[in-house]
């Protein structure tokens, strides 16, 4: 994998202990007050949460997370004035995003308190025994499924509802998603009950996200870090069609009974019974719950998953520990954050202790330096591990990682398996800490750490480690797609001198390629590099969009590249935008317009991009919005916000590009038309504040139909 995908697949730089995190990024002095550290503490946790409810990119494990908080907690609970309303302890996750309808979740959609040890899970044992100590009391426990949670609502056997936890109180509509669920009924069969609200986790089978992540593999795509990040960010995917292609699966585990009784007047039924109940009406429900009588059944329980889990084809970060009798859940209630009557066990992660044998260096394509722990192989969970990521070069000496050290690594749903702790008593006396490099592995150039970046960086934009990594990018399936192109020639081509950039590649003749030799030391032969260099001709005709995706531009995807080929029309036209003009395009924002204005700004990069052009490549968009221009829509901005139900958003905007109007991402007074669909939010505000005009779904339809 490149240094660029491994660092993605992580979260690139390291944050985890930051109390000791030193020279760049978040730091918080180590002797400080009370009061800044809760502040720096509150600030940090509303930063992870972002990065896990939001962005699904956390940078920090959950036990981290969870000490982070564990700290700030017990700061507030010894000075209350420093609790603050807005302070992550006060609520439950992340606020909803917009472009979902809102629903309120009746009762509310808590979280659990977590338990990490037997002590801990009798703790809480005791706990209720203490607060109900007239009565035994039986349990049951579950899977708790590593996913995202849904609240789902039947009423008269119709699925009508399913919405996201959000912030617990209230969730985003999520129905049409979930309904592309395939294990979720849409319809219960008779009997139903006249209204049923379900609790389920939605995820993501460990095989279908193999499969996924093969896919693409061989698209040259990013691949997606585990399943549950895939998950979240799955559910919140504004077109249905989307979600569908994902295979999310499901597993129901509560039924919230009505006081009155569980589907009518009757009595309410158990959890157990629930649980049996709903898997009856066909709904999802994981078939490994049981019903314990004592705490020794539950630690039991807890053992024998901890040791299975390996065998799901999910994944599961723990178990549940729920009080089975509906009238003892009400005398236990719930704090404001989670009820008294279930608890997690949160599983150890997936570790297995080895040696470190050496400690690699490892260059991207963007020159990005990656430290990487080759390892004594041990198996883990299933596989064998030789290889974990030490994410940077300052995680490293944090840690104080040491070639011969004997480690704990752990493999979580993460494909890379990472170092966690290092055994520092049993180091022998001429142990040494690691030197991070100074000169690049691969070209000897002078590393530089630019500020603010825990990575170092070589700069040498002909280092052949970058030059190999940009190459295997251009020509990649979603980029210029060039037949015969894989990492064995690459690194002949760049290795043996033929290659030093993109556009060498169109100078290639079928005899230098047929002459190269593979490592059995046979020719590649006439053949095959017909073949490769007849792709690369084929290879010219590539629509704009790959072309710019191609070029490597940091923070440029595939469909961030669609959107500037869409808009700019061609390369002269991008080259010529300012960032002011790029971040004028919807889903465009400082960091890309900036890396966009940094390459075109590189002399480097101009070279290379007369030569691609001389070379026959597709400068230019077949139908550009230049040439649109003459459209009835000519000169009008618009800006899209909310959901269509005709059409997806970015159809819309091709649709307006089309007739020759212009979409840009935010609103101001030079916005002529705001486009609401459903659910607008706050661009709507703005447009009524600034008095543009809103057209609503029809109004579009007829504006687009040219009946105005
Ligand atoms: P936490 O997010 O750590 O507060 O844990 C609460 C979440 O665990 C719920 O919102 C569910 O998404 C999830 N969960 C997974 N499996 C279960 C289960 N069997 N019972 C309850 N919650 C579960
Ligand atoms: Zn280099």
């Amino acid at each position: 994998m490149a240094g660029d995908d491994f660092n993605a697949a992580y979260g690139g730089s390291g944050s985890e202990d930051p109390r000791t995190q030193r020279s760049y990024g978040r730091m918080s002095p180590m002797a400080e007050s009370p009061q800044d550290r809760a502040a720096w503490l509150r600030e940090e946790l509303q930063r992870h949460e972002r990065l896990y409810y939001q962005d699904a990119k956390p940078e920090i494990t959950d036990r981290e997370f969870d000490r982070l908080m564990a700290e700030l907690a017990a700061i507030e609970d010894e000075h209350p004035e420093l609790r603050t309303a807005d302070s992550p302890t006060q609520r439950v996750g992340g606020e909803p995003t917009e472009g979902f309808e809102q629903v309120e979740h009746q009762p509310p959609m808590l979280s659990l308190e977590n338990t990490y040890d037997h002590d801990e899970l009798q703790e809480w044992v005791e706990r209720l025994k203490r607060l109900v100590p007239d009565t035994g009391i039986a349990f049951v426990c579950e899977l708790k499924v590593d996913g995202v949670s849904l609240s789902l609502l039947y009423e008269d056997a119709v699925l009508t509802q399913a919405a996201t936890r959000g912030n617990g109180r209230v969730g985003d509509l999520v129905t049409a998603n979930a309904r592309t669920i395939r294990t979720l009924p849409l319809r219960l069969p008779a009997p139903a009950p006249a209204r049923l609200l379900v609790r389920a986790e939605t995820y993501m089978r460990r095989s279908a996200f193999a499969a996924l992540n093969q896919q693409r593999a061989a698209a040259g795509q990013e691949l997606y870090a585990n399943p549950r990040n895939t998950t979240a960010g799955t559910v919140r995917q504004l077109d249905s069609r989307d979600v569908a292609r994902r295979r999310l699966d499901l597993a129901c585990y509560e039924w919230v009974q009505p006081a009155g009784g569980g589907d009518g007047n009757e009595e309410r039924r158990s959890h157990g019974d629930c649980l049996a109940a709903l898997a009856d009406l066909g709904l999802p429900v994981d078939g490994s719950w049981r019903r314990c009588a004592s705490l020794e059944e539950v630690v039991a329980f807890c053992d024998e998953w901890q040791e299975k889990r390996g065998e799901l084809d999910f994944e599961t970060d723990g178990v549940v520990v729920k009080v089975d009798d509906p009238e003892l859940r009400d005398r236990l209630g719930a704090t404001a954050k989670a009820p008294r009557w279930a608890v997690a066990f949160k599983f150890e992660a997936e570790q297995a202790e080895t040696v470190v044998r050496a400690i690699n260096a490892q260059v991207g394509r963007t020159g990005a330096v990656t430290p990487v722990a080759e390892l004594e192989p041990v198996p883990v969970a299933g596989t064998t591990v030789k290889r974990a990521t030490l994410h940077n070069y300052e995680d490293l000496a944090r840690k104080d990682v040491r070639v011969g050290d004997a480690v704990v690594i752990e493999k979580g749903g993460d494909i890379i398996p990472k170092v966690v702790s290092v055994f520092e008593e049993r180091r022998g006396a001429e142990s040494q800490p690691f030197a991070p490099p100074t000169e690049c592995p691969v070209c000897g150039e002078t590393l530089y750490q630019p500020e603010e970046e825990a990575l170092l960086r070589c700069v040498n934009a002909a280092c052949p480690a970058v030059v190999r990594e940009a190459i295997r990018h251009f020509a990649s399936r979603n980029a210029m797609d060039i037949e015969g192109m894989g990492d064995w020639l690459v690194g002949e081509l760049v290795g043996g001198g033929l290659v030093g950039d993109p556009a060498n590649l169109y100078g290639l003749t079928v005899e230098q390629l047929a002459d190269l030799r593979k490592t059995n030391d046979a020719r590649l032969g006439e053949k095959a590099a017909a073949r490769t260099i007849a792709s690369l001709q084929e290879s010219k005709e590539r629509s704009l969009s790959r072309l710019i995706y191609a070029l490597g531009i940091r923070f440029v995807g595939d469909s961030t590249a669609a959107l500037l080929a869409r808009r700019f029309g061609s390369i002269e036209a991008l080259a010529a935008a300012s960032a002011e003009e790029l971040e004028e395009v919807e889903d465009i924002g400082s960091r890309i317009a900036e890396s966009v204005r940094a390459f075109f700004d590189s002399e480097r990069n101009q070279d290379l991009l007369r030569r691609l052009e001389d070379a026959g490549l597709q400068f230019e968009e077949e139908q550009t919005e230049a040439e649109a221009a003459d459209g009835p829509l000519e000169g009008k901005t618009f800006v899209l916000t909310g959901t269509l139900s005709g059409m997806t958003r970015n159809e819309a905007a091709a649709r307006i590009t089309a007739l020759g109007g212009k979409v840009t991402g935010s609103v101001s007074a030079r916005t002529d038309f705001l486009v609401a669909g459903e659910k607008a939010g706050s661009k709507l505000r703005k447009a009524e504040q600034l008095g543009v005009e809103v057209l609503d779904e029809a109004g579009f339809a007829d504006l687009l139909s040219g009946g105005r």
